[in-house]
């Protein structure tokens, strides 16, 4: 059985079974990696605690909890943010709800699909306005061109066999095309581990220039900053994932109304307490396995509880006092763990000026403009709803430096100059910068070259502290990663 079967055929078959026979909290057997240490008793639950302190309430600490209950214990929640769904976050007061967080799910969402049935949530299908309209038009300089026109121009850079490619698509689709792992889902196996090279190299191998590849990838990076700062090994795993939602099927679903509903109703089910502005600055326990764990906030509150779940990003848990520290990789991967920067600006237009100067209305920019990206979420799918521009990698960096407004400014003036017709027409409304959040500092966590061997022990309990999160996921990506991080943290709880 691979590591995906097994976990989900523990998740549907194993944990109701176990629940049962277990008398929950009695006692912890040995954890994994502690083989010869003595069963300890774990600590009771005191008069008026949980049983389990969950910290984040992001899609896997809510999805834990729930789990937990649904075994008959006590759980609480503690939230930095005065709002749920951490990475899940839509502009609710805006037309079209646009989403600065999670996206949509594909059709193999196997685990997604079930907590938005459960959360009662409306979901429609979005896969099939992605493809509505003509594909974004790319801009080099001032230059506008289509795909024949790009593969003809005499300042393309990339070998002769891959001239039709855009620069947005060209990493991915080299990545897909040669990916050296045989099964994706072993590509955290330490047998793996020669393959944890740049993407940098991967690309060169491929047949890439420096030039080439610096316009295919450091213009708008998928993770990282640039093409040195991000493992092949990661992304040929991302690259598993994807073609396992493609062979699943083309749909891909999003929550009617903006995804927040859903990180919403599902707070909304939870028997236990989520309590929300409460930001965990250090988790402290006793020696010996039966110690309980106390959590302490900024504002002077203190938690404890026989066992704690942490989902918190490790680029936020760097900043929390962990006593007993951490040790080895996994220390290492809460100090370094890479987290994506991104920067979006929400836009509408008065007019349609896309039929007005009869371009594409998407651009995918080699600019401080980034990409536009029109946004249909109206009753009427070809009706385009706003657009959100989005900066990645070191760009973001820079639209963050010069603040919210300037940056509206500039990329309202970018679009007039390139596309007269929008003169006057476009208004900037919200601007969102995931490594200014304070309690993410950064969207996706990725791997640097190097760094997959953390995934053996980034998730490993340290006595009666458990962690989870998107971070910790080593069979699926995104949300879908992180529900599955839930489930196996919540087997090693109740077991
Ligand atoms: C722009 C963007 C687009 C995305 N698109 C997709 C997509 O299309 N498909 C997909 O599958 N995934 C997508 N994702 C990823 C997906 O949203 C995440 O993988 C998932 O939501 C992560 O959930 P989590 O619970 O692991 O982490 P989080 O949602 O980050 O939850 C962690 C929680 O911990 C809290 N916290 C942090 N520090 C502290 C502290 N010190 N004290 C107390 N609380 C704290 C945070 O506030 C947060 O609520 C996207 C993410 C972003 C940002």
């Amino acid at each position: 059985m691979d590591r995906r079967r097994f976990a989900l055929g523990a998740a549907t078959l194993g944990l109701g079974a176990m629940a049962a026979s277990t008398p929950l909290l009695a006692a912890t057997k040995t954890r994994p990696g502690a083989g010869t240490k003595p069963v300890a008793k774990a600590a009771a639950r005191q008069a008026g605690e949980p049983d389990v302190l969950i910290l984040g309430a992001g899609i896997s600490g809510l999805q834990a909890s729930h789990m937990l209950e649904e075994q008959g214990l006590k759980v609480a929640i503690i939230e930095g943010r005065d709002r749920v769904g951490g990475r899940i976050m839509t502009l609710l007061d805006q037309p079209g709800y646009p989403e600065m967080g999670f996206n949509s799910m594909g059709e193999g969402y196997g685990r997604g699909l079930d907590v938005a049935t459960r959360a009662g949530v409306t979901m429609q299908e979005v896969g099939s306005r992605y493809r509505i309209g003509p594909p974004p038009l790319l801009y080099i300089g001032n230059q506008a061109f289509t795909r024949d026109e790009w593969a003809k121009f005499p300042g393309n850079p990339f070998p002769d066999a891959l001239k039709t490619a855009m620069p947005g698509e060209l990493a991915a689709m080299l990545v897909a095309q040669k990916t050296r792992l045989k099964d994706w889902n072993a590509w955290a196996d330490p047998v793996s581990a020669p393959l944890d090279i740049s993407l940098h190299d991967f690309l060169k191998q491929q047949g890439l220039s420096d030039k080439a590849i610096h316009l295919a990838y450091d213009i708008a990076p998928y993770y990282g900053r640039n093409a040195y700062d991000v493992s092949a090994l990661m992304s040929e795993y991302n690259d598993g994932f994807v073609k396992a939602q493609i062979a699943a099927g083309p749909k891909s679903f999003a929550v009617k109304g903006g995804n927040l509903l859903m990180a919403q109703a599902l707070a909304k089910q939870l028997k236990g307490d989520v309590l929300l502005g409460r930001e965990v600055v250090a988790i402290t326990q006793g020696g010996d396995a039966g110690s309980r764990v106390t959590v302490h906030c900024k504002d002077g509150s203190v938690f404890s509880a026989p066992k704690v779940i942490c989902t918190l990003p490790f680029s936020t848990l760097r900043n929390v006092a962990i006593e007993p520290g951490l040790n080895g990789l996994q220390a290492e991967a809460v100090a370094q763990l890479g987290y994506q920067p991104i920067s979006m600006v929400f836009l509408t237009a008065d007019t349609p000026f896309w039929e007005q100067d009869k371009l594409a209305p998407g651009m995918w920019t080699d600019g401080v403009l980034g990409n536009v990206i029109p946004q249909r979420y109206g009753e009427d799918p070809q009706q385009i709803t706003g657009f959100i521009v989005q900066a990645r990698g070191n760009l973001a960096d820079y639209w963050d430096l010069l603040g919210a407004e300037n940056a509206k400014a500039l990329i309202v003036a970018r679009i007039e100059a390139l596309r007269p017709a929008t003169k006057g027409k476009l208004r900037a409304h919200s601007y969102f910068s995931w490594s200014q959040e304070r309690f993410n500092v950064g969207d996706f966590s990725y791997l640097a070259p190097g760094q997959v061997k953390w995934m053996a022990d980034i998730a490993k309990p340290a006595g009666n502290l458990f962690f989870a999160g998107e971070h910790t996921a080593t069979g699926a990506r995104g949300l879908e990663g992180a529900l599955e991080s839930s489930e196996r943290v919540v087997l090693e709880v109740i077991s």
